[in-house]
């Protein structure tokens, strides 16, 4: 029976609760004095209910449908302005127990390199995407106890966190690895992470059970309540998403937005982010092969109609989606993208040579990170390197709280002008920093507080003058 305060898998994210939920969107994809109503209660920008996001995602009304791109650009501008958030996904391990039959890194995929970075293999990565300019780590590691255990990822991160290089470094470290126990979420919280980010790939459990036939990941209720566990271990900040492509994206889509609710009532914090990942072309692995593939016109309206079901999480677009692709969805609601990303164990300090090859899927986008952030300059975002929250303090339901207020724009708009400024200064080519730095001047106008403004001025002074670590 469906409840949301459950703590058990399959009652909050009740099977049949998500097959009433699609049958009541399917009869009213035309229903339109209902999607005014939907989108009426929308336009408060206090969220919408699995079922309403249903029928918005169902809606077959042309004006109807761009309403709801509207709505959900404004939403997105309201909420997160015109920055986007930078990060870089670093792979530590492909060692794998699992049997996940779309990942490339399943056991029994035997001509694939096996790696794992020792610690010496981390610095000089992190020292090159350090030279890169980024600040904000996704880590990345397969399921296998005796490989990877978790005093390796601890290790990883304290090696991390510690490495100085020039101006360079790592300000927040997000890590994605397999569902795991809550002390050992407690470990992961004490060694300082950021987002524990975990993909439940389905939320359809018989399809979850096929394609995760063997290891310790078949076990659909620990892996869906594995972010229950994580903040039971003091992790206020955890990032979900499914694998678009596996399983009907109406499913999971209502799926993921019971699991936020869940969340919510039952932990007091909703996601801090969901991730739109769609099934990539990778060894061993053929996306046709799934029957589930959707196109970018349905991703877009997935994008949106996320945006305005849960205004208060980060969307998530990594390089696994083309740059065309990237650009139709970043004004629907994408708050953080990946740039100039290796989706390979190591490949950062020195490409992987190609009989060695380790990735994990076939990134689509395969520019430098000064490419993505000229990119994104040159269509008016500030691309933002800003960790400032989770330095703070600003975490759960604080970071929430002010998120709800709209304060937090207070926070983030200065603290993208800033860190972007030390972005120019340290690693952007001319081209980029001639642009960014017309840019830095014209967004100054948006901070309407002239205190607030005197000192990030003050501080973008300091930057160039060689001082660095600023934020509010
Ligand atoms: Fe292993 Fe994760 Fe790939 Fe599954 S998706 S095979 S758990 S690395
Ligand atoms: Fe993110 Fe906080 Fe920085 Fe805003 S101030 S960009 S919410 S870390």
């Amino acid at each position: 029976m469906y409840n949301v305060m459950s703590p058990k898998a399959e009652e909050f994210i009740s099977h049949e609760e998500i097959l009433e939920s699609l049958a009541y969107a399917e009869e009213n994809k035309q229903n339109r004095p209902l999607i005014d109503e939907i989108l009426n209660k929308a336009r408060e920008k206090k969220g919408l209910s699995h079922r309403e996001a249903a029928v918005l995602l169902d809606c077959e009304l042309e004006d109807k449908n761009q309403e709801i791109y509207q709505l959900a650009e404004q939403i997105k501008k309201d909420f997160y302005g015109n920055r986007i958030v930078m990060f870089a996904p670093l792979y530590l391990s492909n060692y794998c127990v699992n049997g996940c039959e779309y990942c490339p890194y399943h056991a029994k995929n035997k001509h694939i390199a096996r790696k794992k970075l020792t610690q010496e293999e981390i610095v000089k990565e992190v020292t090159a995407l350090q030279d890169m300019g980024h600040k904000r780590l996704a880590l990345e590691a397969g399921e296998d106890p005796v490989n990877n255990p978790i005093e390796y990822i601890l290790e990883c991160i304290k090696t991390i966190y510690g490495i100085k290089h020039k101006n360079g470094a790592i300000r927040r470290v997000n890590v994605n690895i397999a569902a795991t126990t809550v002390e050992n979420y407690r470990k992961l919280k004490e060694a300082g992470i950021g987002t524990y980010i975990l993909f439940q790939e389905t939320y359809n459990k018989e399809s979850y059970e096929k394609l995760h036939p063997t290891g310790p990941k078949h076990d659909y209720a620990y892996h869906t309540e594995a972010m229950d566990r994580a903040m039971d271990g003091g992790i206020d900040d955890v990032g979900l998403g499914v694998l678009y492509g596996l399983n009907n994206y109406r499913y999971d889509f209502t799926g993921i937005l019971m699991h936020a609710e869940h969340l919510e009532a039952y932990k007091g914090v909703g996601p801090h982010t969901i991730s739109v990942p769609r099934l990539r072309r990778a060894d061993d692995i053929d996306p046709d092969a799934f029957d589930n593939g959707i196109s970018d016109e349905m991703f877009a309206k997935i994008v949106a109609c996320i945006r305005i079901a849960v205004p208060y999480t980060g969307m998530i677009v990594s390089t696994r989606e083309s740059q065309k692709c990237r650009e139709k969805v970043l004004h629907l609601g994408i708050s953080q993208i990946s740039g100039g990303s290796k989706t390979s164990v190591g490949g950062y300090a020195e490409p992987e040579p190609e009989e060695e090859n380790s990735a994990q899927f076939d990134v689509s986008d395969n520019r430098t990170l000064d490419e993505v952030v000229r990119w994104l300059m040159e269509m008016d975002y500030v691309p933002s390197f800003c960790t400032a929250c989770y330095r703070e303090g600003r975490t759960g339901d604080r970071f929430m709280s002010l998120l709800k207020s709209g304060q937090i724009v207070n926070c983030c708009h200065p603290n993208a002008l800033m860190t972007l400024k030390e972005y120019l200064e340290d690693y952007a080519s001319e081209e980029t920093k001639e642009i960014g730095d017309k840019l830095i001047e014209k967004e100054l106008d948006v901070i309407t507080n002239p205190k607030v403004r005197d000192k990030v001025e003050d501080y973008l002074a300091n930057i160039h003058n060689g001082e660095r670590d600023f934020r509010f």
